[in-house]
């Protein structure tokens, strides 16, 4: 067994116990492979080894691993993304996690009516409060669920956030709980295209807790892939 599908096997494993502890059931959270900066080999790898689910945080890596891959891959944008590259990316995913903005709804919604397609989006928020990140507080993201509903083309999904990053997981509950707790409050309004279902959070250090907490999507990369390697030399060979 490859490495990667090792760590697959193992992180497969931990999903299901902590499914169990919380009294849930394992098919509702998908694993998605993070996969940036990783070559196609790697990416091969983990398809192999069952996973279908990868995600990214470039529009231009999308571009570039999306024809190289199976046709059955399911690419998910899960990094900030800029309105003006939307229209590279429409077509090339399954759904953007990121979007933190009424105006990148805007454009999204503008784009997927071109290709007469309802783009699944989830909302992206932080209530970890750091400043270096994405997304709105608990307030900020209720009043933009409530602007963007009326936009056509979209189907929005739920709530995708990137906590803190702590040595210790438990750290990380507290927010976990509470922006489950914004999605039901979310969920209480039936406002229109919007759909609760889908809670994206955990990463390789927390995605034991987050499932705990109720995340569906937990976004896993350097527990499968390795340590992302930066350097110029690496970003050349993509
Ligand atoms: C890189 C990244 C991840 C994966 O992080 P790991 O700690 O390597 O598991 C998850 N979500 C987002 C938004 C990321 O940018």
């Amino acid at each position: 067994m490859s490495e990667i599908a090792e760590n697959l096997a193992k992180i497969r494993e931990n999903i299901k116990a902590s499914c169990e502890r919380a009294g849930r059931n394992e098919s509702d959270v998908t694993l998605i492979a993070v996969s940036k900066t990783k070559p196609i080999k790697c990416l091969k790898e983990a398809y192999d080894a069952g996973v279908r689910d990868f995600g990214e945080n470039k529009v231009q890596e999308i571009v570039e691993k999306y024809d190289k891959m199976p046709h059955d891959t399911r690419f998910h944008m899960i990094g900030h993304l800029q309105r003006n590259k939307v229209r590279q990316v429409i077509d090339k995913v399954v759904m953007i996690h990121s979007v933190d903005s009424y105006r990148l709804a805007q454009e999204i919604s503008v784009q997927a009516q071109k290709r007469g397609i309802e783009m699944d989006i989830l909302v992206e928020v932080n209530l970890g409060a750091e400043e270096t990140k994405f997304g709105g507080g608990y307030e900020d993201t209720i009043q933009l669920f409530e602007e963007i509903s009326f936009l056509p083309g979209l189907k929005i999904k739920g709530l995708m956030t990137v906590a803190p990053y702590v040595v210790d997981s438990e750290e990380n509950r507290e927010i976990f709980h509470k922006i489950w707790e914004l999605s039901v409050d979310i969920e209480k309004r039936k406002l229109d295209n919007v759909s609760m279902n889908v809670l994206s959070m955990g990463m390789t250090g927390d995605y034991t807790v987050a499932i705990e907490e109720g995340s569906t999507c937990v976004r896993v990369g350097t527990g499968i892939f390795g340590e992302r390697d930066y350097s110029p030399t690496n970003q050349k060979e993509m």
